[in-house]
């Protein structure tokens, strides 16, 4: 982290956002909606090509480092070019790079590709290897192994003599560590602690933590709690100055064209001047049920032609929190007052189902209400809680409902990526099909299972093998787990036609056999019984 503050100081004021940006592996600010959209494929052609090495190399590079950007530092290092000479002529730097960056993204229309292509090819030929490292991670997001954020709000921290909880505060509410390191260096604290909302940038969502029953929330944390209906659907953010609407997905892209009645709702409704609210956007069937996630999916994706899919998937928006209204910031007030708040703002959008309860009964009862309403449970928030923009707290709690679990084979494996390289953690789940004897895939899954028992797993599978296909491999169907999911859902990738959403591993049974595997018959039942509380896409 020091070595990252120093050299944050040496920076000259225009390369500070661009370096602390790229640190955390991002091309652009935050707030910078544009993407630049550059494929594997492309990258793989291009990083060939620069360093003059087979795709053979290549893919071996990748199978023994597990990581993109380690393989094309590796074949830099190797590949036999004229790159020497090059790269002493021109040495890249930050600022170059980020205008290469626009310049791919401001690269449209015809011939498009080959110029973008002809950018990478210049970018990559003035790169050392391991600038090329860190260049293909940063074009292809390989967020996780970037330079953690709170590790970066420290050399920030540091760097600039600011103490960490005033970095903090204003990434928070900015959500853009790139923007709070150069107002750091040109302003230090004071210019720090002037921040605050801007309107039409959008802030990080608060986030919940997991909790299994409403129970277990009460006891833990407090006499009164506020229970809402967890919906599933899409969390936005809404932002209104005026007459403008703007919505911001979870991920805090711009998703206001794919949601016109919302903007006209929001802004026939909320009659304050400026506000930002939060709140999900689920689809609703014919029966006023709510539909499966799915098919909200499907109508979210829609930017053209909305009009026939608005009139199949109707979409209707509930409010949970109000963030700033009228140029005053809420995030400091206690969710009591931003939900009475809201309540009068939200004009005639209704607000997520709510009660405020000590009594473990009500709760229960409450949490049945919500499954049966065709939701996925409850979000439990404490009364006095703040807002805290990114945070994973333990002021807000999802309790979720799981479905029936079911026992399913093990058909094939995938080795991991990163940490989990050469381990096979990806795991393909199958069920029996009755009529036909077969054992169909219904579902995939790398969760549930500890590092110890994934190392034991990939021991076990590889005795088991009966096909490498590339970095998976298929096996005696032999190891049967336990597998929890939140819903099922329709497939056109799985034979079976479903899917396992949210599936993970709850357990390794030893003691069941493939006979004991569960049926494709019994998984569609369970997909049946879904639809009595939720509504078929028409
Ligand atoms: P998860 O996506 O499982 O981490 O659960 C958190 C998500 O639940 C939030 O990001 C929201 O999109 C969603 N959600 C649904 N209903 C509510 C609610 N009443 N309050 C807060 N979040 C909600």
């Amino acid at each position: 982290m020091s070595w990252v503050a120093s050299f944050l100081q040496k920076l000259g004021d225009e390369e500070v956002e661009p370096a602390t940006s790229m640190l955390v592996s991002r091309v652009f600010p935050r707030w910078d909606q544009r993407v630049l959209e550059v494929s594997w494929a492309t990258l793989n052609k291009i990083i060939r090509e620069v360093a003059n090495v087979s795709s053979h190399m290549l893919s071996n590079a990748f199978a023994k480092t597990g990581d993109v950007g380690d393989a094309a530092k590796c074949v830099f290092e190797k590949g036999k070019t004229r790159r020497q000479v090059m790269l002493l002529q021109n040495q890249l730097s930050i600022l170059e790079v980020r205008r290469t960056f626009e310049k791919i993204v401001e690269t449209t229309g015809a011939g498009s590709r080959e110029k973008k292509e002809r950018l990478l090819r210049t970018l990559f030929s003035s790169a050392t290897p391991v600038e090329s490292k860190y260049l293909t991670r940063i074009l292809l997001k390989e967020m996780r192994i970037g330079f953690q954020e709170g590790l970066m709000e420290q050399a920030v921290a540091k760097a600039f003599n600011i103490p960490l909880e005033v970095v903090q505060k204003t990434n928070m509410l900015t959500g853009d560590i790139g923007q709070v390191a150069t107002l750091g260096k040109l302003e230090g604290t004071d210019g720090l602690l002037k921040v605050g909302f801007k309107i039409f940038r959008p802030i990080k969502p608060m986030l919940a933590q997991m909790a299994t029953t409403v129970t277990e929330v009460l006891k833990k944390h407090g006499n009164q709690i506020a229970l809402e209906y967890k919906l599933d659907g899409a969390r936005i953010q809404i932002h209104k100055s005026r007459d403008t609407v703007k919505i911001f997905s979870r991920r805090l892209t711009n998703v206001t064209k794919s949601l016109p009645e919302i903007v006209q709702q929001v802004g026939s409704s909320v009659k304050v001047r400026t506000a930002i609210l939060e709140g999900e956007v689920i689809a609703i069937g014919k029966d006023g049920n709510p539909m499966p996630f799915q098919n909200l999916m499907r109508r979210l994706r829609r930017i053209r032609n909305i009009e026939s899919v608005m009139k199949k998937i109707p979409i209707q928006l509930y409010l949970f929190d109000a963030l700033y209204i009228d140029g005053e910031n809420l995030i400091d007030k206690p969710y009591n007052l931003r939900r009475q708040l809201l309540k009068i703002v939200a004009g005639t959008i209704p607000l997520t189902e709510q009660i405020i309860t000590s009594n473990a009964k009500v709760a229960e009862r409450f949490m049945k209400a919500a499954i049966r309403s065709g939701h996925e449970g409850l979000v439990a928030k404490k009364p006095d809680s703040l807002y805290t923009p990114g945070m994973r707290g333990k002021r807000w709690f999802k309790i979720k409902e799981t479905l029936e679990p079911l026992d399913l084979v093990i058909m094939a494996a995938e080795y991991g990526y990163g940490r989990r390289h050469g381990w096979l953690s990806d795991y393909y789940l199958a069920a029996r099909d009755i009529e036909s004897g077969d054992l169909l895939q219904v579902g995939k899954t790398f969760k549930g299972l500890t590092d110890a028992e994934i190392i034991k797993m990939t021991r076990i599978l590889k005795e088991l093998v009966t096909l490498k296909e590339g970095h998976r491999i298929v096996v005696t169907p032999k190891i049967i787990v336990e597998v929890i999911y939140n819903e099922i859902q329709r497939s056109k990738t799985y034979k079976c036609g479903m899917a396992l959403r949210f599936a993970r591993i709850s357990k390794i049974r030893n003691d069941k056999n493939l006979e004991d595997v569960d049926t494709i018959q019994k998984i569609r039942k369970i997909y049946e019984e879904q639809f009595k509380k939720k509504s078929r896409y028409p």
